[in-house]
């Protein structure tokens, strides 16, 4: 039997509960796939409080280490230490690993209510710029030292008035950033067969950094892929469309794509953006299809990739039996597609699906049409794995 080895955070709260219960799924799944050929073996790693607890620390450099050695991992939410030193655990993981591209599928299943009439008009895969932006954390409070040192050089270096009570932050994007994760957002798109890429900026107010986003994306296609990529104004207006094979390049500023979002769902499929827009945007998408609860994530760099719920660690849920484990599985099915065990993905996918569909929801679902009635998590997933195919 061909056995791979996979690196899990159970993580805080509900964690241990949702990462249990996706193991269930993911391990049926396989041996459904490829009967006993291949398996899956977990080894579980520290993160979080339960690593606070265990070694006091909460991103310990052995979890960093066998993640980096292994290239993948599969991660529940992680509780953010108050007061710590750490900003954020996730934050901390994606810059240590440089997992510059979060990958975030927003799609509808049947059967999950939802506050648009069309929400399965909705299918788009958002790769968001995970290391730059205002989300670099470049900082200074008003009235701090370094805040005042830099409002009077901004004065006198380059005649820039800014009030003096004024906190300071700073949005540095680059092209090398940028276009990595362009390049991450086109090589899926061809690779899934995707109709089109959009870069997603806010560049007619930010040029140099939102406006440069776009255009770096342009210089992008036109340099790294002649044959394949084809901009949407060179499109002729008058018939033709986009050649067979071909990925369309557009783009859309970004209050503009959050109302075609919602108005021409149909017509977008990748969308490459810069951290803060993207940030917004993959949520809104997850509300369109029924909310987070349902919403896969990956964080990915070059060669590694940790793939993880997008919600958090829910603590009054935890240990009820009682929280939702889809986002945890299908963020499994995604690093499942990407280990090369697709059939295994497909099963797994087509178990929630069917599960949705006959109107197997937990209580967070379920709620949403009038209380009716709810599983708990193990029984969930007891029915997803009844359903495999
Ligand atoms: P949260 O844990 O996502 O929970 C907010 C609410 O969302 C819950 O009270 C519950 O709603 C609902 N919910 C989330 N996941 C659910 C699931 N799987 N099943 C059912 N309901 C679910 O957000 P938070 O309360 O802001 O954060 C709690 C902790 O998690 C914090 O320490 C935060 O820093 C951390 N966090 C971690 C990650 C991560 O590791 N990726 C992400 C976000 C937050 P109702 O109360 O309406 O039932």
């Amino acid at each position: 039997m061909q056995e791979i080895v996979i690196p899990a955070i159970p993580g805080d709260g509900i964690g241990p509960e949702i990462m249990a219960a996706t193991k269930k799924a993911v391990e049926a799944a396989v041996q459904r796939a490829y009967e006993g050929s291949r398996g899956i073996r977990w080894s579980d790693l520290l993160a979080g409080e339960a690593a606070f607890k265990a070694v006091g620390e909460w991103l310990p450099q052995s979890t960093q280490d066998a993640i980096r050695s292994s290239g993948v991992a599969l991660k529940g939410p992680l509780t953010t230490p108050v007061g710590g030193g750490i900003r954020s655990l996730n934050v901390a993981l994606r810059q240590a690993l440089d997992l510059y591209s979060s990958v975030r599928p927003v799609r509808y299943f049947e059967g999950v209510p939802s506050p648009v009439k069309h929400p399965q008009k909705l299918d788009v895969v958002i790769f968001r710029e995970n290391t730059e932006d205002v989300y670099k954390g470049i900082e200074w409070r008003k009235g701090s030292e370094e805040a005042k040192e830099l409002i009077e050089l901004l004065k006198s270096r380059f005649s820039v008035d800014i009030r003096p009570d004024s906190g300071l932050g700073v949005k540095p994007m680059s092209e090398f950033a940028s276009k990595r994760l362009i390049r991450a957002a086109v090589n899926y798109a061809i690779k899934k067969k995707r109709r089109s890429v959009t870069l997603v900026h806010k560049g007619n107010i930010m040029k140099f950094t939102e406006g440069a986003f776009r255009d770096w994306g342009y210089e992008l296609a036109k340099d790294e892929f002649p044959d394949l990529v084809v901009r949407e104004a060179n499109i002729p207006a008058s018939g033709g469309g986009l050649p067979a094979g071909k990925v369309l390049m557009n783009d859309r500023i970004a209050d503009n794509m959050f109302q075609q979002i919602l108005t021409r769902p149909e017509e977008y499929s990748v969308l490459a953006t810069p951290n803060l827009n993207g940030d917004y945007l993959a949520d809104a998408c997850a509300a369109q299809v029924g909310g987070l609860g349902l919403a896969p994530g990956a964080n990915i760099g070059d060669g590694i990739a940790v793939f993880e719920a997008v919600h958090g660690t829910a603590p009054k849920y935890a240990g009820k039996d009682v929280a939702n484990p889809c986002s945890l599985m299908l963020s499994a099915a995604m690093m499942l597609d990407h280990l090369g065990l697709e059939k295994a993905a497909v099963l797994l996918v087509g178990g929630i699906e069917r599960s949705l569909a006959d109107g197997i929801r937990t209580q967070d679902l379920a709620r949403l049409e009038n209380d009716s009635e709810s599983v708990g998590t193990r029984r969930f997933t007891d029915e997803v794995v009844v359903r495999l195919g």
